[in-house]
């Protein structure tokens, strides 16, 4: 019998998903992982946790080690091994061996691409000063808390205040540094949150005594200085989260068709453009199933459910990924934020006519000790009153709710039929009706 052989790129989320599940389903395949970073099997969520001191170490994050994956699923992963070119009509990869510096040639029947997405680095002069730096894999994590740890770190500048700039503000302030989130939106979560419940989180960052600057651009930084139109402020150390953008170069080069935001084109299936070769996670593109166009999310809930679908199909199954709403979560200190399908905003630029309504509850019965306020802000379609999305803001035991909204969402309720959906309620857990349903009982009003 011939052996088949998987080539998987990148061993994180996306990679490891798909080389273990392909596992699963076929013991006979050969599978190699080429990973260009030391760490395989990571949590990069954790690095803010990691650097705010709630977890101990860097290492902690690591959910399977190579050597792991290799005696348990026996799987060949190759760490400081990078891809740098693939003929696919041979299906042939040229890979570096970063260590013996040596270059490898790997044959492959099949191939996966798990290459994920780097953080958006402006062309802007300093940014390559060792005191500004991005966040994306544990390498980077490591060096960042090295950094804090040997510098002073008493001022920190976060450009970008999405959800990686807000955890990063949380972690540093929790190191006890004056932090300062530089933003040039005008608000903070400006692609996931519209400005009236931003402006709730924003409250909640200055309580803190964190500073946020809206509407304003870092321009360079020069001399531990960050410099926007409105002057410099002192900074030991910048973190950037100014986005991220799919790692689809490799894919490009090797003539498969891209598609939302530059991310490597896939079909329901996982499968790129060319036959047997398929990509999951941060580097491709999905299906956003409310505005119902492709879109590029670089999410390890996504990341995690496109590999198991690609892992199934390469392990001989009919395995589908139906698309995201795109819900998230994510936290401040003692407050928290959810989010699932579309704002107002992004509603409208879909084309849809929208109404919304916003309630102010408790997460708990309001007679309770900790009934800490929520915020829950409804997006339904006007007329027939179809949830287009939610966002809420709120002390803890908030954001997971949004849960409730993304399953509502998926299955293309209502708001009526929300009002109706049999929720439970004791006073611990809600007051009697859940900020949810009561948010959809608002939203009823203006349809
Ligand atoms: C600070 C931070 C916090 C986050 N928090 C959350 C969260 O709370 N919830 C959430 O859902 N998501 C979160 N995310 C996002 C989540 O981590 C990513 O969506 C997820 O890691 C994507 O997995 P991936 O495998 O697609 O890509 P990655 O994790 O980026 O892995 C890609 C791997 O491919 C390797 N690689 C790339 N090119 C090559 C090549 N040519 N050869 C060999 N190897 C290569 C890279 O070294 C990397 O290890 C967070 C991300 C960060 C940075």
């Amino acid at each position: 019998m011939t052996v088949r052989r998987l080539l998987v790129i990148g061993g994180d989320a996306a990679g490891m998903g798909t080389a273990t599940q392909a596992r699963r389903l076929d013991p006979d395949l050969e599978i190699v992982v080429a990973e260009q970073g030391r760490f395989t099997s990571y949590s990069a969520c954790g690095i803010p946790y990691v650097v705010g001191g709630e977890v101990a170490s860097i290492e902690d994050l690591v959910v399977k080690t190579p050597g792991e994956l290799r005696a348990k699923h026996r799987i060949d992963v190759r760490i400081r091994h990078e891809v740098v070119a693939l003929d696919l009509d041979l299906r042939q990869a040229e890979v570096r061996d970063l260590e013996r510096e040596r270059t490898i040639r790997l044959p492959f029947d099949q191939l996966a691409f798990g290459t994920g997405a780097r953080p958006i680095r402006p062309d802007l002069p300093g940014i390559d000063e060792p005191w500004v730096r991005g966040v994306q894999n544990l390498e980077d994590g490591a060096a960042l808390l090295d950094h804090a740890q040997r510098s002073r770190c008493r001022d920190v500048i976060i450009a970008g205040a999405g959800y990686i700039g807000l955890e990063m503000a949380e972690a540093f302030h929790r190191r006890g540094a004056r932090v300062t989130l530089v933003e040039a939106g005008d608000h903070v979560m400006g692609r996931t949150l519209d400005a009236d419940l931003a402006s709730r989180l924003s409250d909640a960052l200055a309580e803190l005594g964190v500073k946020v600057r809206l509407g304003e651009r870092v321009e360079s930084f020069d001399k531990g200085k960050v410099v926007t139109a409105n002057g410099a402020l002192p900074a030991d150390l910048v973190v950037l989260g100014l986005g991220v953008e799919p790692n689809a170069d490799l894919a490009a080069e090797a003539g498969l068709e891209l598609g939302a935001r530059g991310a490597i084109q896939v079909d329901r299936r996982q499968q790129t453009s060319a036959e047997g070769v398929y990509a999951a996670g941060d580097c491709a593109d999905t299906f956003d199933l409310i505005a119902r166009r492709r879109i590029h999310i670089a999410l390890g809930t996504v990341a995690n459910r496109t590999a198991r679908v690609a892992g199934m199909n390469i392990g001989g199954r009919y395995s589908t990924f139906p698309g995201v709403v795109g819900t998230a979560v994510t936290k401040v200190c003692s407050t928290e934020v959810g989010r699932t399908g579309l704002t107002e905003s992004q509603a409208a630029d879909a084309g849809f006519e929208s109404v919304s309504a916003t309630i102010d509850s408790t997460v708990r019965s309001g007679y309770l000790p900790d009934a800490e306020p929520i915020t829950v802000k409804l997006v339904a379609e006007r007329r027939t009153g179809r949830l287009l999305g939610g966002q809420i803001v709120g002390g803890p035991g908030a954001a997971k709710r949004v849960d409730v909204l993304a399953t509502a969402l998926y299955a293309g309720l209502s708001a009526a039929d929300l009002v109706d959906v049999d929720l439970s309620y004791a006073p611990p857990f809600s007051p009697v009706w859940d900020p949810v349903q009561a948010a959809a009982r608002q939203v009823l009003g203006h349809i």
